[in-house]
């Protein structure tokens, strides 16, 4: 028998989603008349932009005449799409970034898991906790972890604690590291690290020669005045990669686009010590893995940057952001301890009583027939709290929050 990569055995504990899928079910099964409510797994609801499905149609209507047929494109993405980035999410914030250190892809997952491969295998992370699940196990499959203790924490990684008391903002490592892995608004706390937090970040890693991997999936859904890109903060260029993706802003989940922005000036260092441009690897990585995403793909997320499409997806944006506005107010009022839901479509909120993540789980599911993710699932520091989604119709919000609020 062919040998197995026994490092993906160290994953034993499972993954958080199927474990909920198999409790819903079974309460369905015993509970068949039951109308359950899913606030869990952050996929969007609403229809794609007409802008965004006129694109793709013309798109297809091209590629299907003499003339506009298209084979393989480059790998990174087409021109008009990274300029159409580079524009649009970038210098109208007043940040330079130039089309060539974006490079297109089918999803942030992917990007956020491929990243690591392009360094050492002994290179060292820190992550936050609680944490989007896919940083650490990609790494714990690259072989640079332990295995896990009794928490599910791994050996080997410095996980940083986001608790109530530092408004969920993670701790300075203790010691340095190669990697550290920031998302912000975050997924699942639903905070924003503010301008301060970043500079303290970005003077961090760069006096330790540190890359930040700076998740931004949910940068539209900020409203106050913070950070939308970690390169707004001065010296970020140097220290940070970030990953943005169309998914959460214009409802790509089921289309897949996204991207990741490596500056010029990001530099890592080879065995020898000598320097070594990031994006040289991330780019020669590229074009050995990857063919691109489809030319209608492309089109149709640059037209999230057309004045009907921008216009479209803000509208869905305040959609889900009203969500999270009757979310966290509904459950304020009914007196649960709310975090996040302003600038991000997560409320976060503590299991009252004390009860822990997973009973709190049960309990709604049982009581209110509503499905939400606990906060245990993203690690240890979630254990005590609980995360509801803002991504669904509004009718089934607002019955989801009435039933949760009279029947608590
Ligand atoms: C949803 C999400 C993404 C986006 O993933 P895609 O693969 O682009 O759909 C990235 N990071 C976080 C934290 C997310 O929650």
């Amino acid at each position: 028998m062919a040998r197995v990569n026994d490092h993906y055995l160290k994953l034993a504990a499972g993954y958080l989603f199927p474990e909920i899928t198999r409790r819903v079910n079974a309460f369905g099964e015993a509970n068949p008349s039951a109308d359950v409510i899913k606030l869990g797994i952050g996929d969007v609801v609403l229809p794609l932009s007409s802008a965004v499905g006129q694109a793709m149609h013309d798109a297809i209507d091209e590629m299907a005449t003499s003339d506009g047929f298209r084979g393989y494109g480059p790998s990174e993405g087409y021109d008009f799409l990274r300029e159409a980035i580079a524009e649009n999410d970038f210098g109208s914030r007043g940040v330079r970034i130039d089309p060539s250190e974006i490079y297109a892809s089918d999803g942030s997952k992917c990007d956020s898991a491929n990243i690591q491969e392009i360094f050492a295998e002994e290179a060292t992370l820190a992550v936050s906790d609680p944490v989007y699940p896919v940083y650490v196990d990609t790494n714990v499959m690259a072989g640079r972890t332990g295995d896990p203790d009794d928490g599910g924490r791994y050996g080997g990684i410095q996980y940083l604690p986001c608790t109530e008391e530092s408004g969920f903002m993670p701790s300075l490592p203790d010691e340095p590291v190669d990697l550290i892995y920031l998302c912000s608004p975050n997924n699942p706390t639903g905070t924003v690290a503010p301008k301060e937090e970043l500079l303290k970040w970005v003077d961090w890693a760069r006096a330790n020669d540190s890359i930040i991997l700076f998740d931004a999936a949910y940068e539209r859904f900020i409203t106050e005045d913070l950070p939308h890109s970690i390169y707004e903060i001065e010296g970020a260029r140097e220290c940070a990669i970030e990953f943005r993706s169309f998914s959460k802003t214009a409802g790509f989940t089921g289309i897949r686009c996204a991207y990741i922005v490596i500056p010029k000036e990001l530099q890592g260092k080879d065995s020898e010590g000598v320097s070594v441009p990031i994006s040289q690897l991330w780019g020669r990585r590229t074009n050995t893995k990857f063919n691109g995403i489809s030319y209608p793909v492309q089109r149709g997320a640059e037209a999230i940057y057309s004045e009907a499409g921008a216009k479209e997806v803000q509208a869905n944006i305040d959609y889900y952001l009203a969500n999270a506005a009757l979310i966290k107010n509904g459950l304020s009022k009914a007196g649960f301890t709310t975090f996040g839901g302003v600038n991000a479509p997560y409320v976060w909120l503590k299991t009252p009583g004390g009860k822990d993540s997973w009973q709190f789980f049960d309990e709604l599911l049982e009581k209110a027939n509503v499905v939400g993710t606990p906060g245990s699932g993203f690690g240890s520091c979630g254990e005590g709290y609980f995360r509801l989604s803002a991504f669904g119709f509004r009718e089934k919000v607002e019955e989801a929050i009435e039933r949760i609020t009279t029947g608590f």
